[in-house]
Parts: structure tokens; C-alpha cells; sequence
């Protein structure tokens, strides 16, 4: 039987004292869905699409309808997609005004000769191709995981945050990896951080599909998802890869979490925060769902 698996990320931004009794179940269905997907043969590009859609359109995580503004009073989201058999990767930085970020990115990909739009450019793009419109922000953002932040607002230093995530292995034996996010809560205007960064934020290859969450200025400093990419292909586990890349950002002061799967459909999904919002699907079928230990 062909093998699949799947990885998906709700933040890394999760503290113990919240409820998390939506988020679980919710998590648990979208992956049951993709199980079903990635059965009946979709591909790993399409069902990661497919994921981070329904998790941005949940307004349960701080992504796509579960924005927070910036400083400016903006929402300016960011997100990215990789598709491992060619590289071809997508993505746009503070675009606001469009609910589904991942589709702007996918589209990017598809339509475009270029990897990134941003700002005003990514918004023309996004109205030429008819994508849907969140109308007036204030109704349509939901402001989720506000609670998980620890630090009073206006600490922009604090880099308290929020995203999701999602990495295929599909029955072709296909990699794909995307992210999506409105960024650390109480960002500057302008600010972007690693989630739409290719090789930060997201990344794919023939090998292996990884997706980051956390202060995603640290995930720049260490190119963290293609680093884990690099050692796996000197030969790490990806374990040991994702273990050593998270130390190195825990070294340089940051925090956040890592989830991967490789062309043989091993996960690996370390944090290093007080909880990730985090499910798989393993190769034998197996699916969890769950946020801290
Ligand atoms: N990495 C995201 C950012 O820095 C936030 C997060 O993952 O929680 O924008």
C-alpha cells in the first residue's frame, strides 16, 4: 500500500493556562479529512493548500480570520508554499484585505514567474485573480489567541505569536510544506516575519517538507527550515535535525517549534515554547492531535 503522511501546526504560541478544547477536535477532523484526500490519491500541494484554508478560515488560530491588527491598526498577513518535486515555491508578505493568504501564495506560484509579492503589489495580484475579500476588518477578524500572549501590548520585544502550518508526504511519494500567519502580536507596520520566507519559514524539497512556527526572527537568523533540509540530506534523522535547529534558535534567544516529514514519511513536530497546537497523520495510519506533552 502506498504510504502517506501529514504533519500540521496551529502556533507554537500555546501556554498552559488556555482551553484548547476547539482547537484539538478541530485539528483531528482536518486531518481525518486529508487522510481520506491522500487516499483517494490528492496531492500533497492541494491538500496542504486544502489544510491551511480550513485553518485560516476557522478564526481558531492566529492566521488568516483569527488576525490581530499591528501597531498601525492593520492586519497584514503573511504565507508560503513549497512544492518539493520542483521547488517551486509562492508567497506573499503583508497583505491585507484577502482571507485566504495560502490560496495568494498558491496562486503566486502558479501565475507568476516570481517566488514573493508583498504590500500593494500582492493586493492588485490578489483582486486580478478574484480572491475573496475580507470587506470591512474589524468584523471579519476574530483576534484569536490573544490569551497566549504573556507580555502587556506594546512589547514588541516580547514577539508573543501564533500561526499554522501544514507538511504532506503524499501516495507518490510527493513532498509539499506551507505556512500561514498574521505574525507576533503587536507588530510594527510593515513588519514581516519568516512564515512567507522561503527557507525561514517553509520549505520543500524531494526529501523533506518543514513548516515553522514561533519568533520568526530567529527562524531568519537560522534559515531554519531549509537548515533542517540541509542536514537531513548530510545525513540526519529528522529528528536530529529539527533538534539541532531549534537548539540553535533557543541558543540565539528565540522560541518556537518545527514540523516535518521526510520522503519515507517519518515525522518530526519538536517545540521548544510550553506547547504547540500540533496533529499527524503517520504512514500507519495513526493520527493525534494534541498541544503540550
Ligand atoms: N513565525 C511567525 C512570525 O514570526 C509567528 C508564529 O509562528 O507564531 O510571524
Amino acid at each position: 500500500m502506498a504510504k502517506f503522511a501529514l504533519a500540521l501546526h496551529g502556533g507554537a504560541g500555546a501556554r498552559r493556562s488556555r482551553d484548547y478544547s476547539r482547537e484539538v477536535p478541530h485539528m483531528q477532523g482536518l486531518v481525518e479529512a486529508a487522510r481520506d484526500r491522500l487516499a483517494a490519491g490528492a496531492s500533497a500541494l492541494d491538500v496542504v493548500v486544502e489544510v491551511i484554508r480550513e485553518l485560516e478560515a476557522s478564526g481558531l488560530y492566529v492566521a488568516g480570520r483569527g488576525a490581530s491588527p499591528n501597531l498601525g491598526g492593520k492586519y497584514e498577513l503573511d504565507a508560503s508554499l513549497m512544492w518539493g518535486p520542483t521547488r517551486a515555491a509562492g508567497a506573499v508578505a503583508a497583505l491585507q484585505g484577502y482571507k485566504s493568504p495560502i490560496q495568494a501564495a498558491r496562486l503566486v506560484m502558479e501565475r507568476t514567474p516570481h517566488v514573493m509579492l508583498v504590500g500593494e503589489g500582492a493586493m492588485e495580484f490578489a483582486a486580478q485573480q478574484g480572491l475573496e475579500e475580507v470587506g470591512d476588518p474589524e468584523a471579519y477578524y476574530l483576534k484569536a489567541g490573544h490569551g497566549e500572549s504573556n507580555h502587556p501590548p506594546g512589547q514588541t520585544a516580547a514577539l508573543a505569536h501564533g500561526t499554522v502550518g501544514c507538511v504532506v508526504l503524499d501516495a507518490d511519494g510527493r513532498l509539499a510544506a506551507g505556512t500561514s500567519t498574521a505574525g507576533v502580536f503587536n507588530k510594527m507596520p510593515g513588519r514581516v516575519g519568516d512564515t512567507p520566507i522561503i527557507a525561514a519559514g517553509t520549505w520543500a524539497d524531494a526529501d523533506v517538507a518543514v513548516s515553522g512556527t514561533g519568533q520568526g526572527e530567529y527562524f531568519m537568523r537560522t534559515a531554519a527550515c531549509a537548515q533542517v533540509s540541509w542536514r537531513v540530506r548530510a545525513g540526519e534523522s529528522i529528528a536530529q535535525a529539527t533538534k539541532t535547529v531549534l537548539d540553535e534558535i533557543r541558543g540565539l534567544g528565540g522560541e518556537g517549534g518545527l514540523i516535518s516529514v521526510d520522503r519515507l514519511g517519518n515525522i518530526s513536530t519538536p517545540y521548544n515554547s510550553e506547547g504547540m497546537k500540533r496533529a499527524v497523520l503517520t504512514t500507519d495510519g495513526e493520527i493525534r492531535s494534541e498541544v503540550f506533552e
